[in-house]
């Protein structure tokens, strides 16, 4: 029987997910299909329940369902119940487990691609959704010297911060944890103390309202900082072109999205992923999207 696995989002006209793990499920030569479902918020229920059918290997859950997810599945990963938020499940014997390879994807891309060691540095995260909490909870296990969360809506910030304020108490460690509104004169200040800065918006992101925007303005960008751009589609936002012409380092979202679908299609299929054969079906599928 072939088996299923796909993304669940809304929308999801901008993901190359489901052409690069077809092209590793292909290149391993597994029977295995993985679709693109689009799913509206009223429909998540029904849409996560279908991944008990026994068809169903288990999906990537995407924006706007990371922390959403939760109440709907059966058990949590130890990390994924840390950071609060889900990107993979698994279903076996029609039980689903959530996991979260986001913050594994992020920090090996920051590590392998861009070089850069985050112990003792200052990162701003902008941004407070699901993908923020995993690259806060995976830079706090870096022992990063401070965090700032900078997020539109200042109660969903407070509410990150106040999570990571409880693990760095509990686990005894020296992280300094701090919240500034994302359209604030503060911002200024605070962004040119960082060594970091990691868009985890949708700002800039491809058939979004905020298509073409960034999240921060040019004159903001400190020029010895590393600017990294979640979003991967387009590959070069218009926050990775002020940040280049402002002189700062940068990387893009694809060698994370990469590596945190590697993670998954191990969960899913246990075989190590073929990386550089999803590398190279990601790229030619943004390509054809226009990129
Ligand atoms: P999410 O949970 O829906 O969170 C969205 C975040 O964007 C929230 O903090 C939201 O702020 C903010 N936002 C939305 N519109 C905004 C605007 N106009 N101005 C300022 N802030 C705005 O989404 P997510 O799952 O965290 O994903 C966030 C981004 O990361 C997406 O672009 C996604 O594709 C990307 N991502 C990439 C990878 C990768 O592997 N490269 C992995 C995960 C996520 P409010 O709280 O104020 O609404």
């Amino acid at each position: 029987m072939t088996k299923y696995i796909g993304v669940i989002g809304y929308p999801l006209k901008h993901s190359v997910s489901p052409n690069f793990q077809q092209a590793a499920l292909d290149y391993c030569k597994l029977d295995m299909r993985y679709e693109a479902w689009e799913v509206k918020v009223d429909d998540l229920p029904s849409a996560i329940n279908r991944l008990r059918q026994p068809q169903n290997l288990g999906a990537n859950i995407t924006v706007p369902y990371k922390e959403t997810v939760l109440q709907f599945i059966d058990e949590v990963d130890g990390f994924a119940s840390l950071v609060g938020a889900v990107n993979t499940v698994v279903n076996s014997d029609g039980r689903l487990a959530g996991f979260n390879t986001d913050a594994a994807g992020f920090l090996k891309a920051l590590r392998e691609d861009a070089l850069f060691e985050p112990a003792n540095k200052k990162a701003l995260i902008l941004g407070a959704g699901g993908a923020a909490r995993a690259v806060s909870f995976g830079l706090l296990q870096e022992k990063v010297s401070a965090l700032i969360v900078a997020n539109r809506s200042l109660t969903k910030a407070a509410s990150l911060a106040g999570a990571l304020v409880k693990h760095v108490v509990n686990s005894n460690m020296k992280t300094e944890i701090s919240v500034v509104p994302l359209q604030s004169a503060d911002l200024a200040t605070v962004v040119g103390q960082c060594q970091l800065i990691v868009n985890c918006t949708t700002v800039g992101m491809k058939h979004y309202s905020d298509e073409g925007q960034s999240p921060l303005a040019e004159r903001l960008i400190p020029k010895d900082a590393l600017v990294y751009d979640l979003v991967y589609n387009p590959s070069q936002t218009p926050l990775l072109r002020m940040a280049k012409a402002a002189g700062a380092k940068t990387i893009g979202g694809l060698p994370m999205l990469v590596y945190q679908g590697a993670a998954s299609f191990k969960l899913w299929t246990g075989r190590e992923a073929p990386i550089d054969i999803m590398l190279t079906a990601a790229k030619k599928a943004l390509v054809r999207m226009g990129d």
